[in-house]
This record gives structure tokens, C-alpha cells and sequence, in this order.
């Protein structure tokens, strides 16, 4: 009789306890979306419920402003009037492997084979490393654990192409690279919500099979929140006042990158994917300027490669920032750092050294929310 009545207390103080909870959040989240007919996005929800947040810098600290709720968009946006392009699609895109591409037979000699030579690369000095790449032809810059990848990777590729294996591949995943890298409005120090807009958007086409740089696309694009730079801003990214002044908006920015992407038939005859140097890009520069200006986040944008972390899987080394991969793999940087464009085709010239060392690119970022 006790027990039974312990039970029943018991659970009633639970599901008290469970209602004051639901009670409390949905109040929370009221208040902090102003405005009745709002909607917040179903990650925002969870957001707010969880009490979870990005660590994106000044994004991650900001409290839940106007753009976060999910926008009206205007049909002409939405790639349906008014000349705007509609985003290519991903159908054409191969973004699945075939299913016998991880196979591995391990009881195959092989694979003893290409473990005794990558002892023996091992135990190689660096000069020993540089003197059998310039044997075999291969490129002899780069750190040790860069030569050392190298070396291995090609002895791997040629034991297994001699046994008839599948060798990694980029150009069987994806046709093109799009490498792109935004820049966008800064202040220093940064005030506490700042939002910050993309002020330059490149896109340096890469053909995964020729391994050459094929086709550029760059344009400024003129801010709405902050249309003054910060003289800190344009020191960093050498973009002038003058420049921005005279660029579009940016949805028809977006819109023109469309139409480019439609001329190389990107999403149509040739598979692509994007290529960046961190998360940042898409994470929070598209994703908060696509809500700032109403237009839709492009669905080809949702996943990309990050060469930040392919670099450091496939070469062994700790993550790296661009101008390290590049010290790294004794390449120097052309052009001027934080230009936009001059970053992205540093980028793609990093993508075509893994490709060149036998680095398959493939998807190992997508969007967060
Ligand atoms: P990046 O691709 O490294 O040139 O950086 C992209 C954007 O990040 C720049 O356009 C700036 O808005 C911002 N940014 C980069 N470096 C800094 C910095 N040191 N301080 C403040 N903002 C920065
Ligand atoms: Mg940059």
C-alpha cells in the first residue's frame, strides 16, 4: 500500500516537473522570436529547446536576430521570374561510389606487399624521400610527412593498378571543382552582433581530369547592413569603397553565378562539387547572407570538400590554416591574401597537388543546421 503510494507520487511530481519544463521553453522561445507570425526553422527549435549553439565567432554569440527566422521568399527569387536563374541541380551529380570501391581483400599478397614498402619509406631520411621521388619523376617539395605520403601513395597506386585494383580517383567522383572563398564586411575589434555580409564572391573552376585550372568567376558584392567598409576591412581585403559601391546586390550576384554555372552545364553534362578552405564559407557566410537577403540556400552548397581537413587526413599532419598548407607543400602564395579571388586559386592550387599526389577529393563537410 506504501509502495503504491509512492509510486503515484512519484510519477505525478515526473510528469509535473516534465509539463513546468514544455511550459517554460515554449515561453522562452516566444520571447525571443518578437513579432506573432514568425517562424523559426525546425534547428532553431531544437536550438532553443536543447539550449545548443554554433561556436562561429561573432555568429555563434549573436542572439536571435530578425534574418534567423525563416524567410517569405518572393517567387522572382525563387527562380521564377524577373530574370533570375534558378540554382543547377545535383542529379546529374555522382556523389555515390561504387559499392565494391572499399572492397578489400586482405588476404591478397597485395596488401603485404604495400605494407613492406611503406616500412621501408618509413625509415627513409628526407633526402633519401627527395632522392627516389626525383628518380621516379615526382614532385620533391613539401615537408617530410608530405614526401613521405607521396612515396607511399605512389608505390600503393602502382602495386595495385599492376593487380588490376581500383586506384583512388577524384575525376570518377566529379568533373569539376568549384573552389570558392568568400570575403565579406569585418570591423576589429568586432562588435558583439555583427553580422556580416559577403562583399566578394569567386568560384575557380577546377577539371578534376586535366588537373588545370579552366574558368574564373568573381564578383564584388555591394553590403545592405554595413555599406561603409571598415578601414580595417578594406586593409585586410584590399577591396575598395568604390568597388562594393558599384556591385550588385547580392541576389543578383547569386543569380549571375547561376547563369555561369548553367554555360560550363555544371549540374547538367559535368558533375561539380565545392571546394573550400574551412567550414566557414558555407556554414556561416552563404547561410546568413541567403537569410539576410531572402533568396534560398542553394542545395548544391549543402555539402562541399573541406581541403583544410582533407589535407591534414591524407598528408598526416595537424589541421592547418591556407598560408601553412601552402609553407607546408613549399608553395608560395600568389597574389594577395584575403583577396577573394587570390585565395581561391591558391585553394585550387592545393587541390591539384593532392590530386596530383593521389588524394581522392570527396565530401567530408556539409551544413550544420
Ligand atoms: P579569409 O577567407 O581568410 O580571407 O577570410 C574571410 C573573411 O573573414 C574576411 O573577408 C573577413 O571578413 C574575415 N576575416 C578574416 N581574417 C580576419 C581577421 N583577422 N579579423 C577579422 N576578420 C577577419
Ligand atoms: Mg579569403
Amino acid at each position: 500500500m506504501f509502495n503504491n503510494n509512492l509510486c503515484i507520487l512519484c510519477g505525478s511530481l515526473f510528469v509535473g516537473f516534465a509539463v513546468i519544463f514544455v511550459v517554460y521553453k515554449l515561453l522562452f522561445m516566444r520571447k525571443h522570436s518578437s513579432g506573432d507570425n514568425s517562424t523559426l526553422l525546425g534547428s532553431q527549435y531544437l536550438q532553443a529547446i536543447f539550449g545548443g549553439g554554433q561556436s562561429l565567432g561573432t555568429f555563434g554569440s549573436m542572439a536571435m536576430a530578425d534574418w534567423q527566422r525563416k524567410p517569405e521568399l518572393p517567387t522572382e527569387i525563387q527562380g521564377q521570374g524577373k530574370g533570375y536563374v534558378s540554382a543547377p541541380d545535383m542529379r546529374n551529380n555522382s556523389l555515390t561510389y561504387p559499392d565494391t570501391k572499399y572492397v578489400k581483400d586482405l588476404r591478397n599478397p597485395i596488401y603485404r606487399a604495400i605494407s613492406r614498402q611503406n616500412g621501408e619509406i618509413n625509415r627513409m631520411s628526407k633526402e633519401q624521400m627527395k632522392a627516389k621521388l626525383a628518380e621516379l619523376s615526382l614532385n620533391t617539395s613539401g615537408i617530410g610527412e608530405i614526401l613521405r605520403t607521396r612515396l607511399k601513395t605512389h608505390y600503393k597506386n602502382h602495386l595495385m593498378g599492376q593487380d588490376g585494383l581500383e586506384t583512388p580517383c577524384t575525376q570518377r567522383n566529379y568533373d569539376y571543382l568549384c573552389v570558392i572563398d568568400f570575403e565579406a564586411t569585418c570591423e576589429e575589434p568586432t562588435p558583439i552582433d555583427y553580422i556580416q555580409e559577403i562583399i566578394e564572391f569567386p568560384i575557380v573552376l577546377v577539371n578534376t581530369k586535366t588537373m588545370k585550372i579552366e574558368d574564373k568567376f568573381d564578383s564584388f558584392i555591394r553590403p545592405e547592413l554595413n555599406p561603409r567598409l571598415s578601414t580595417f576591412c578594406k586593409d585586410l581585403t584590399s577591396i575598395t569603397q568604390k568597388q562594393v559601391d558599384r556591385a550588385d546586390l547580392f541576389p543578383v550576384v547569386l543569380s549571375r553565378v547561376h547563369e555561369w554555372m548553367k554555360t560550363k552545364a555544371l549540374g547538367k553534362e559535368h558533375s561539380f562539387i565545392i571546394v573550400t578552405d574551412g567550414p566557414w564559407d558555407m556554414n556561416m557566410y552563404l547561410n546568413v547572407q541567403c537569410k539576410l537577403s531572402q533568396v534560398r540556400y542553394p542545395s548544391y552548397a549543402r555539402q562541399w570538400i573541406n581541403l583544410c581537413k582533407t589535407f591534414s587526413n591524407f598528408y598526416k599532419t595537424k589541421r592547418m590554416c591556407l598560408r601553412n598548407m601552402l609553407a607546408a607543400l613549399e608553395m608560395g602564395f600568389d597574389g594577395r591574401p584575403h583577396r577573394g579571388i587570390d585565395d581561391a586559386m591558391n585553394i585550387a592550387n592545393i587541390a591539384i597537388r593532392l590530386m596530383e599526389d593521389g588524394c581522392e577529393l570527396e565530401v567530408n563537410d556539409r551544413l550544420s543546421q
